[in-house]
This record gives structure tokens, C-alpha cells and sequence, in this order.
């Protein structure tokens, strides 16, 4: 539907997301011009975080990266440290 030129690879915007703590999975829509920094896990009520060096919960813990991160971009410059 709203396809642009730049992006060679399609974007998924769903994820599935499975907490480390508990190892309950659920799949999630994210969304496409922010990141989700935290989230509250639904199995135990964890809130969780992203790892160090990752952007958001969905680099750490989901099935896709963020959106942003498949298009070769970094989403949040201030939260992420150097992983290269
Ligand atoms: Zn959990």
C-alpha cells in the first residue's frame, strides 16, 4: 500500500517477541517511525529492555529487528551505544 523506492527489502512490521525471563512469546505489530524502548511482558509482568547496544526490545527479543534497523538505519542514536 504505501510502498516507497528507497526500500529495496520490504519492511515486516510484525514481530514476535519472546521475554527472556520467562520465555512467553507475543506477537506484536511494531511501530514503523519510533522505537519501543520498553515492554511489559505479558506472561510475568517483567518490563523489559533492550540489551546493550540494541535499540529497542524488538532488536533484543523479537523474531524482526525494528523497522528502522532493516533499512540499514539506526532508530534511537541517543540509546544505542556502538555495536560495530
Ligand atoms: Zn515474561
Amino acid at each position: 500500500m504505501n510502498q516507497r523506492s528507497y526500500a529495496v527489502t520490504p519492511i515486516v512490521a510484525e514481530s514476535t517477541l519472546t521475554c527472556p525471563y520467562c520465555g512467553h512469546a507475543e506477537h506484536e505489530t511494531m511501530p514503523v517511525d519510533t522505537c519501543q524502548y520498553f515492554y511489559k511482558c505479558a506472561g510475568c509482568g517483567e518490563l523489559l529492555r533492550p540489551k546493550a547496544g540494541d535499540c529497542c526490545v524488538f532488536c533484543s527479543y523479537g523474531s524482526q529487528p525494528c523497522p528502522p534497523v532493516q533499512q540499514g538505519q539506526r532508530c534511537a542514536d541517543d540509546a544505542a551505544g556502538d555495536r560495530a
